[in-house]
């Protein structure tokens, strides 16, 4: 085992939150390593944007860079109800007449890709093709990662530890932190198609979130570059996996999918004539949140912290807003040389309050009986609101008003607080 040279921050994963929190922190002046287990650019879900995100991409400097991409700008989000029948679109610029109301559709192999090259511009150190084995603590204070490079198992010290694992969780498994959703028990099929039809103009780039006939599941519709649209299914984990084994116990991933697609006629002639790119590729278990965000020394963002459920295309968005929250904390840490979990963690309050509002309206989503039409019908005083929260701006606009007639048809579970370690 090698141990090697001190970094005053180590970021664990170079995904969204990981590349943005190392970024902002190098740009202090701080030594930054951060490393990602991939050691090529690799196919990840996860592909709409949200506008809030223009803030943050704003302090990276990521602006120019996107706006020149070949990634689709996206104007709204459309939702399809179970008849088939299209909603009018929610256009962000509805609320927000500026050009943060426009944002993005990415294919992540190349977007994260842009944010570590952005990431390693601005000075951070990027090593690709090292997988952090575990976070090293003495105590309670998180001193180091024990990382495999090849065949070599490195000891890199570091005086903060930021863990951006994603949905590994690395520091959350570590230290047995994470609850899963109890009423977001999910699960998903997912691939790309070429071809297709798209709506023209300002819709060309919206993203499409259509029920099913039953509402048992939702298909998102998320168009690409390279005339590819990203297609997914998410039901009930026991609607969309659990009950659908063969009966040798085997799981037709595919089979599934196309039953899922039978039941949505819209999203079926919109594919009609269009070609499957790959096998369909499953995963569940996505909504889990930790108890605490960070600790002596380390600190979670992104997905490692928790992830609430991809209808409203919101794990992006708060990858990246917490990464900016992170680093501010850890700039502040060095400063004051306090690396303690209050420090560390003090935007942990605030952070969790913005996805509250994103939790509340995600259970409204799940509730057979709501419907956005019906209640903005009865309330079209909240379409503010619910423009708001769909673009993201629950950290620049109070978007809570909305919530007590909501509540009058859905049922919102209580917070989950943030817990602090015992001594
Ligand atoms: C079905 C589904 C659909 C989704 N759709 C959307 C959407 O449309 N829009 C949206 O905004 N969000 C969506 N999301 C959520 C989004 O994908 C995540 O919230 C987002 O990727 C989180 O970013 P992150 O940087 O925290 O983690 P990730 O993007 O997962 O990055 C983590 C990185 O850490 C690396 N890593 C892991 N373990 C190690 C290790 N031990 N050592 C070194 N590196 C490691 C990984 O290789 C990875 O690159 C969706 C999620 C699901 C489940």
């Amino acid at each position: 085992m090698n141990t090697h040279q001190n970094y005053e921050t180590i970021v664990i994963g170079g995904g969204p939150a990981g590349s943005t929190a190392a970024t902002l922190v190098a740009q202090q002046g701080y030594r930054v390593l951060l490393v990602e287990r991939d050691a090529e650019p690799t196919f990840k879900i996860g592909e709409s944007l949200i506008p809030a995100t223009y803030w943050t991409f704003k302090r990276l400097g990521m602006l120019e860079k996107l706006r020149s991409s070949h990634f689709p700008q996206k104007f709204s989000v459309q939702f399809f109800t179970r008849t088939g029948k299209a909603t009018n679109p929610f256009y962000f610029f509805e609320t927000n007449p500026h050009e943060s109301a426009v944002t993005w559709q990415v294919l992540r192999s190349e977007f994260d890709q842009m944010l570590l090259d952005n990431a390693s511009e601005k000075g951070v150190e990027v090593r690709r093709g090292v997988s952090v084995r575990r976070v090293l603590f003495e105590g309670d204070k998180a001193i180091g990662i024990a990382a495999q490079n090849g065949n070599n198992l490195e000891t890199v010290r570091g005086t903060v530890i930021v863990d951006s694992t994603g949905q590994r969780s690395l520091i959350g498994r570590q230290l047995n932190l994470n609850t899963i959703e109890p009423n977001l028990k999910k699960a998903s099929l997912f691939t790309h198609y070429e071809g297709g039809h798209r709506d023209e103009g300002l819709d060309e780039g919206a993203t499409l979130i259509l029920h099913t006939e039953d509402k048992d599941s939702w298909f998102w519709s998320i168009p690409l570059p390279y005339n590819r649209t990203s297609i997914g299914v998410v039901g009930s984990l026991d609607y969309l996996l659990q009950n659908r084994r063969g009966p040798d116990g085997k799981l037709n991933a595919q089979k599934i999918f196309d039953e899922e697609l039978e039941k949505c006629k819209p999203l079926m002639q919109r594919l009609n004539g269009a070609k499957q790119l790959f096998p369909i590729q499953t995963t569940k278990d996505f909504s889990y949140r930790a108890s605490r965000i960070a600790g002596e020394n380390w600190v979670l963002i992104g997905d490692a912290f928790g992830f609430l459920d991809p209808v409203y295309s919101t794990g992006l968005f708060l990858a990246l807003k917490s990464g900016e929250m992170a680093a501010d904390a850890i700039v502040e840490a060095f400063q004051e040389n306090n690396f303690s979990e209050q420090k560390l963690g003090c935007f942990g309050q605030s952070f969790i309050d913005g996805m509250e509002s994103f939790r509340k309206l995600v259970y409204a989503f799940y509730t057979k009986e709501f419907s956005f039409a019906r209640f903005l019908s009865k309330y079209p005083e909240h379409l503010g609101g619910i423009v708001d929260i769909l673009s993201g701006d629950v950290y620049r606009r109070d978007v809570t008003h909305i919530f007590p007639d909501m509540s009058k048809t859905c049922y919102f579970p209580p917070e989950m607080p943030l817990e602090q370690a015992s001594h």
